[in-house]
């Protein structure tokens, strides 16, 4: 198996090759079958843009032998993904996803924090219908029995199948379970259950997990429906749902794949993940609460070029110290620059003309009370400081 390295001239931040997704998120899957931006560049090499995180981050934990250091490794990614799906709300070619992987811990508590920090974001964005949905796919020792379960349930229904279905049951079963289609989902709801089938340990694994947000007081929903057909997917699988963007319920997604280090050539090292849609939680948490623009502080009308000059130093110097400040840089009368000011929503105004550059004392204008108070220009920035530092 040849070893899968970072794109020549990439930094590890941004990596991906097509190899690489296609044997991490599997052949047989939409996204590597149906979804990839794959173009061969300049110097003829195949590349694609990247669909998922995971898959990069198992390679650079792989390709720096991270794992010999301390094979327990958590990270997280924030970046942009590209798949080749039909758009709709909710769903983009280009999206953003915010990853979080743990490596080297094979316990169901490591699934359950996943989970804990899903929630705990949610709820502090003030997101407040999101729901866990869990479930439990087994592993190579007790699925090979449920796949054969459900492909001879299936067998007798093929008719009733769609045409993804039925190429599915060739080559990822599972996947059978959550397709959209409502014939395939009414036939699917009679079909054995996986967690009939979970092997003693992935039971363990299964119980375990429901305890532990049964006693973190976490509400959650056992979907037999959440699935993904690939070998190295392990146990827990779960996905955050709301009802805020209709079709496109899922915020984020995740669960375990204890075999994908080991498939893509490291060493048999567990590890578990989450995926949120960047894209999908802005606009929920913009449906379920009205979001202010920003406002400046402090608006600088500085009238003329002198003014400017003198002006310019506080405007950074006031920015640097986390103070929203606006100013603009042309030569306008006072009128038009308090109507700027206005529109903006500036809480304030720092007028300097030339009167003020010769007295070296501005005015500061408060635009609510229209009341104005005299401020020395050698000690402007340390005054706003002071007085807003007051008022926050
Ligand atoms: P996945 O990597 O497919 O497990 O997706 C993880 C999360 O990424 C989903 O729960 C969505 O919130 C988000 N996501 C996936 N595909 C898209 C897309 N095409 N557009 C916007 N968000 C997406």
């Amino acid at each position: 198996m040849t070893s899968i390295r970072a794109i020549k001239g990439f930094k590890d931040i941004l990596p991906g090759e097509t190899e690489l997704f296609a044997r991490s998120i599997g052949e047989a899957t939409d996204i590597v079958e149906k979804e990839m931006y794959t173009f061969t560049d300049r110097s003829g090499d195949l590349l694609t843009m990247r669909p998922e995180a995971t898959a990069a981050v198992v390679r650079a934990y792989l390709q720096h032998k991270i794992y010999a250091q301390d094979p327990i490794q958590k990270y997280y990614t924030i970046g942009p993904m590209f798949r080749r799906e039909r758009p709709q709300k909710g769903r983009y070619r280009q999206f953003y996803q915010i990853n979080a992987e743990i490596f080297g811990v094979a316990s169901p508590y490591a699934d359950v924090q996943l989970i804990v920090m899903l929630v705990e974001l949610l709820g502090r964005l003030g997101v407040t219908d999101a729901k866990p949905h869990v479930n439990s796919l087994g592993c190579p020792a007790c699925r090979p029995d449920y796949r054969r379960a459900l492909l001879d349930f299936l067998a007798s229904r093929e008719a009733r199948l769609c045409p993804d279905c039925l190429r599915r049951r060739e080559t990822n079963p599972l996947r059978i379970l959550d397709c959209k289609v409502p014939r395939c989902r009414e036939t699917s709801l009679e079909a054995p259950e996986l967690a009939a089938f979970l092997c003693p340990e992935c039971r363990t694994h299964f119980d375990t997990l429901q305890q532990a947000l049964d006693e973190l007081g976490i509400a959650y929903v056992i979907d037999k429906r959440l699935v993904r057909g690939l070998d190295y997917y392990s146990r827990t699988t779960f996905e955050i749902q709301t009802t805020a963007l209709g079709a496109q319920s899922a915020v984020a997604g995740g669960g375990r794949y204890d075999g994908l280090v080991k498939t893509l050539g490291g060493p048999d090292i567990p590890a578990t993940g989450f995926a949120i849609g960047f894209d999908r939680l802005a606009e929920i948490v913009a449906a379920e609460r009205q979001i202010e623009p920003a406002v400046p502080k402090v608006f600088i009308a500085a009238l003329g070029a002198e003014a400017q000059a003198r002006a310019f130093p506080w405007l950074t110097a006031l920015n640097r110290r986390g103070i929203a400040a606006e100013m603009l840089f042309e030569d306008k009368s006072l009128k038009s620059l308090m109507k700027r000011a206005g529109k903006l929503g500036a809480r304030h105004v720092l007028i300097i003309g030339e009167n003020e550059l010769a007295a070296d004392t501005g005015q500061l204008r408060n635009m609510a009370t229209r009341e104005q108070t005299p401020l020395a220009l050698e000690r402007v920035v340390e005054e706003l400081q002071q007085r807003f530092r007051e008022t926050v």
